[in-house]
């Protein structure tokens, strides 16, 4: 989205909502990572009361999408939340579809890798091919929380949507939004690419609900670019496979370790550890590395 569209958009946000009411604003809502929680913009001269500008609760809950639900806005950390939803007990009714401008698809393209166990580790996303500069859009409206360069997901940007949830968009190879910026669903947020821990240029795509991850295949139809459902009844089951991969025990490999003294240990055997980790009995231990018993 370029500046001047963005402006727009901000000011038409916040005039809508009845924030914006002083000339020229826009471009200060637009720098202003508002969402920051320390400061409210500047709105008025510097002699008029301080007090006007204290960013407080209610204005959180006012500007920044889900407050309500997260009770936090962080803009360093891409996974801030500790919420445990393998326990949750309601079915929570997220609305994906509002009206038919509510949803667009990322990118439409072929799925290279799924959500789920891939190889030893889970991945939390699914994989898109995309081309080096392919356009990468937001999949529904919100504001900006991330955008940044991360050392796994590269340049990476996250969205706090209306509805609840968080997206996330990763190996891009440019950012095209900043913390703070509104989007509409289907905005440009950057550049499809390879950057961080990547190989191949691809689209790493998350959906996670109060930071834990959805599998993107219960909620979206990649195939063709189309919602699975208006609502999604977001329960428990959801978030079953938390579960079991909370049940996997690793042990952090010491000096003096060795493949037979950690399977003794825990009683298993060393092909039942190399077939866990995707090793061999010659392979190297590396200290401080994991491997994963059970
Ligand atoms: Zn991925």
């Amino acid at each position: 989205m370029n500046r001047s569209l963005l402006s727009f958009s901000i000011a038409f946000f916040f005039a809508a909502t009845g924030y914006l009411n002083a000339q020229g604003l826009s471009q200060d809502i637009a720098r202003l990572n508002v969402f920051e929680l320390s400061k409210a913009p500047s709105s008025t001269s510097p002699e008029e009361d301080e007090e006007e500008n204290e960013w407080n609760l209610s204005d959180s809950l006012y500007h920044i999408p889900s407050y309500e639900l997260y009770r936090s806005w962080n803009n360093k950390r891409v996974h801030p939340y500790k919420f445990d939803l393998s326990k949750m007990s309601d079915t929570v009714m997220i609305a994906l579809a509002v009206d038919s401008c509510s949803f667009v698809a990322p990118f439409i393209g072929r799925k290279t890798s799924d959500f789920g166990m891939r190889r030893y580790r889970h991945h939390y996303g699914v994989d898109i091919k995309v081309l080096t500069g392919d356009p990468i859009l937001s999949a529904w409206e919100g504001v900006v929380r991330i955008s940044h360069y991360d050392r796994d997901y590269g340049n990476v940007v996250v969205v706090r949507h209306n509805n609840g949830l968080e997206s996330l968009y990763a190996h891009l190879s440019k950012r095209k939004v900043q913390c703070g910026d509104w989007v509409e669903a289907g905005d440009l947020v950057g550049l499809g690419g390879n950057t961080g821990r990547s190989t191949g240029s691809h689209l790493h795509f998350e959906v996670r609900y109060l930071g834990e991850p959805i599998n993107p295949n219960e909620v979206i139809d990649f195939e063709h670019g189309l919602l699975c459902y208006d609502t999604l009844h977001l329960n428990q089951e959801h978030f079953e496979y938390l579960k079991e991969l909370r049940a996997i025990k690793y042990h952090r490999i010491r000096q003096g370790d060795t493949l037979s003294g950690i399977a003794r240990r825990y009683g298993t055997t060393v092909s039942a550890l190399c077939r866990l980790n995707g090793i061999r009995p010659s392979t190297t231990l590396r200290i401080g590395r994991s491997i994963r018993y059970n």
